[in-house]
């Protein structure tokens, strides 16, 4: 373990244009549960959404056919208002002030690298902390959602007010998507980190790094092909690595 944090400031150190690339585990030290993890939302036993597969409850058709069901979901285990941001986002957050890190790469809608003090983020799955209504379009507070009385939030126009997060079934952002593609294309290192690159098109985005060292962090292995080398896989939690590093 200690060669291989090692190599990895080394790494640090030699490389101008590091992008960062991240998921769920990123935010799970703040307490927000991944999804696949076996303390993830996928296996938490939960009475009352037992009997629907969880990639149904964030999907569009949930949202569209069954939207109680949906928000009553999304009010209970997507809301990140009240939630911290750790030593992971905090020490990428320096890595940006250092002028080592050029951007971050998220599939997590909770807006805890802002929080942090990062300045570039690609948030490829949208944010919980912009709602829309979908039929005029007018933008709503996060707080507008969280804290509605109605189970279905509504627009004055008769609309229902959403996330302007990417739910199952729907296209991801396009700026977003073509920014993180440009900025893996540009990468002289790229680092992986708390993602089960399960998630499609999202996990594909990361063959796109042509750069010299690829670094990636994860509780448990992940699919993802590494030149034994040169790249490096750490076994571990991102949050004491990256505090460790910096
Ligand atoms: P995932 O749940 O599929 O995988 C998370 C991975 O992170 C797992 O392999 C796990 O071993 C690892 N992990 C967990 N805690 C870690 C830690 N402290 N250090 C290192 N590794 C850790 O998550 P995913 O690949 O991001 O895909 C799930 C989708 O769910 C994403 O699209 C994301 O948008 C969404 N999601 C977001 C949040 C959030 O915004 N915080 C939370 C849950 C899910």
């Amino acid at each position: 373990m200690e060669d291989l944090i090692k190599k990895f400031s080394e790494y640090i150190e030699e490389s101008h244009n590091i992008v960062f690339f991240g998921g769920a585990g990123v935010s799970t030290e703040s307490g927000i549960p991944d999804f696949r993890s076996k303390d993830g939302l996928y296996n938490q036993k939960d009475i009352k959404f037992d009997k629907y597969p969880p990639e149904y409850l964030l999907s569009h058709t949930c949202l569209v056919k069954e939207p109680k069901v949906f928000f009553e979901f999304y009010r209970q285990k997507m809301d990140a208002r009240n939630i911290q941001p750790n030593a992971a986002h905090f020490a990428l957050a320096e890595l940006e002030k250092l002028g080592k890190l050029k951007s971050i790469i998220t599939q997590n809608i909770d807006g805890l690298h802002q929080k942090a003090g990062s300045n570039i983020v690609y948030e490829i799955h949208g944010t919980t902390k912009e709602n829309y209504c979908d039929k005029c379009n007018k933008k709503y507070p996060s707080d507008y959602i969280f804290d509605s009385k109605e189970s279905i939030p509504q627009c004055e126009c008769g609309g229902i007010v959403r996330p302007k997060v990417t739910l199952y079934e729907e296209g991801l952002p396009e700026d977003a998507v073509s920014n993180a593609i440009s900025a893996i294309r540009k990468a002289d290192m790229l680092i992986v980190a708390g993602t089960s690159l399960q998630v499609y098109p999202a996990a594909s985005y990361v063959h796109n790094f042509t750069g010299k060292h690829l670094v990636v962090i994860n509780k448990e292995p992940i699919n993802v092909k590494l030149d034994n080398k040169k790249d490096i896989f750490i076994q571990g939690s991102v949050g004491e690595i990256l505090r460790n590093i910096i």
